[in-house]
């Protein structure tokens, strides 16, 4: 049975996709401008977990829609590291 923090005997949460989000933080939606992108991969470097490269030919993808909390700064870097400026916040 879940305790009130929503955890459960099996851990944080689980099955729910957002339960990295903490408790009343703002909510970060991540793009990628497929048309800008043009495979840099510095927004891996800044956030390796927050987006997927293309094997063919490095174009990033968002590894999420919302951005969890604890990634969000390493996510605004990779927003000023893209010399495309294809990353946007939301
Ligand atoms: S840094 Fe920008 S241009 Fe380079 S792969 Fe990432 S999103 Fe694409």
């Amino acid at each position: 049975m879940p305790s009130p923090d929503g955890m459960t005997s099996e851990g944080c949460r689980a099955g729910r996709p957002d339960h990295h989000l903490l408790e009343g933080m703002p909510t970060v939606k991540v793009k990628v401008d497929s048309e800008r992108c043009q495979g840099h991969t510095l927004c891996a470097i800044n956030a390796p977990h927050a987006f997927e490269l293309s094997d063919i030919d490095g174009h990033a993808t968002p590894a999420f829609d919302s951005v969890p909390a604890d990634q969000q700064e390493q996510v605004r870097e990779a927003v000023r590291s893209c010399p495309e400026r294809a990353i946007s916040l939301s």
